[in-house]
């Protein structure tokens, strides 16, 4: 790790912390953020914790014009014995320096980025909500702002991490979501920027989510972009399949983006020993599945709800009811063991919770 120091500013007026019941996911952010510069030939530097505050940029800063700019998210708990915990940090950091290799923009310092989360969240510790289900929400991004409209790679840069406390994603419990296949429209194609966490990619996926919003389906699931065949991922989930007794998730593609929630679901059901097989798998095969009466459990995954069941899955003008509207056990179980692991009741034998 480099030997940055981080200049910290103490912000003078505090915010009111909002009561837990009334969290809504991102509308709250705690009263301090981190922000570091890149400058061409100098590299990073200047990391410094200020009092949260708007950026002042210049409107030719070119990510507002050419959308060159990625940005993570991961969750922070507060076990009861008032300890602070992340969740595979390093999983997070190391998907930033793979988006940043993509959009062209220069890596940070995986260690000292953790290391100034740490310091940031310790600043805003009593922003962390106590409530079952609470967490507080991190958004490291980084975003190019040279003021020119020029196409090309920026040469300025600043890595911002800002917190927000969210409520609990399942207020009544863990329960099934209705999806539509997306036959129209496109998330990400092979050669794109699908693998990268990248506001483009979220941009061009609001338009099939209103429009299936509208139907009253709460996410679509995205199939490949070429074939329009092969199943990729549900709404900005990773999504798995269980189909006679065996679990199926599409393999990593080059489309696909690799979440850190599916990556532990894989590691979790191999330490389980139950079949998982990372694969090509097309939407025809879901419904001739569903059809011999074999298709198990379906559910989406990701930080925000860890675990989202599937229902209802709506194709060829046909609604699938999978497992009668009911979270499957395997779901519940998943849903159960990681969240258990991420808030400290648990223990954690896979390495993964990191104190801050
Ligand atoms: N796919 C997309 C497109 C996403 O935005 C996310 C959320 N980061 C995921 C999958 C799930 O990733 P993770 O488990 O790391 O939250």
């Amino acid at each position: 790790m480099k030997d940055y120091t981080i200049d910290i500013t103490l912000s003078e007026a505090r915010k009111e912390k909002p009561v837990a019941e009334q969290l809504q996911f991102g509308k709250t952010f705690t009263d301090h953020m981190f922000i570091m510069d890149y400058t061409e030939g100098k590299g990073w530097h200047d990391p410094r914790i200020v009092p949260y505050q708007p950026l002042i940029l210049d409107p030719a800063a070119m990510v507002f014009h050419y959308g060159q700019s990625v940005f993570e998210g991961l969750k922070a708990y507060l076990t009861k014995d008032e300890a602070i915990l992340l969740f595979r940090p390093d999983k997070n950091m190391e998907r930033l320096n793979r988006s940043n290799d993509r959009l062209c923009i220069p890596r940070i310092d995986e260690e000292f980025a953790i290391e100034a989360l740490k310091q940031l969240i310790s600043v805003d510790r009593d922003w962390i909500p106590t409530a079952e289900g609470t967490s507080l929400y991190i958004r490291p991004f980084v975003i190019s702002t040279e003021p020119f409209l020029g196409v090309a790679p920026s040469s300025r840069y600043q890595f911002i991490i800002i917190l927000s406390p969210v409520g609990s994603y399942y207020k009544e419990g863990i329960h099934p979501v209705k999806i539509a296949v997306e036959s129209e429209f496109v998330r990400a194609v092979l050669g794109g920027t699908g693998t990268a966490k990248t506001g483009g990619n979220y941009a061009a996926s609001l338009k099939a989510q209103q429009v299936s919003n509208l139907k009253g389906y709460s996410q679509v699931l995205w199939l490949d972009g070429v074939e329009r065949k092969y199943i990729e991922e549900v709404g900005s989930m990773n999504i798995f399949f269980k189909i006679n007794g065996e679990v199926i998730t599409p393999s990593l593609n080059g489309s696909i983006l690799e979440g850190v929630t599916r990556n532990s679901i894989i590691s979790l059901l191999k330490h389980w020993d139950i079949p998982i097989v990372e694969r090509r798998i097309s939407i025809d095969e879901v419904y001739e599945a569903y059809k011999e009466g074999v298709l198990e459990e379906a559910f989406g995954t990701g930080t925000a709800a860890v675990i989202s069941p599937i229902g209802e899955l709506f194709m060829k003008e046909e609604k699938l009811i999978i497992n009668n509207s009911q979270t499957g056990e395997l779901s519940k179980k998943l849903y159960d063991t990681l969240t258990g692991i991420q808030t400290g009741k648990d223990i954690d034998s896979f390495g993964w919770v990191v104190k801050v």
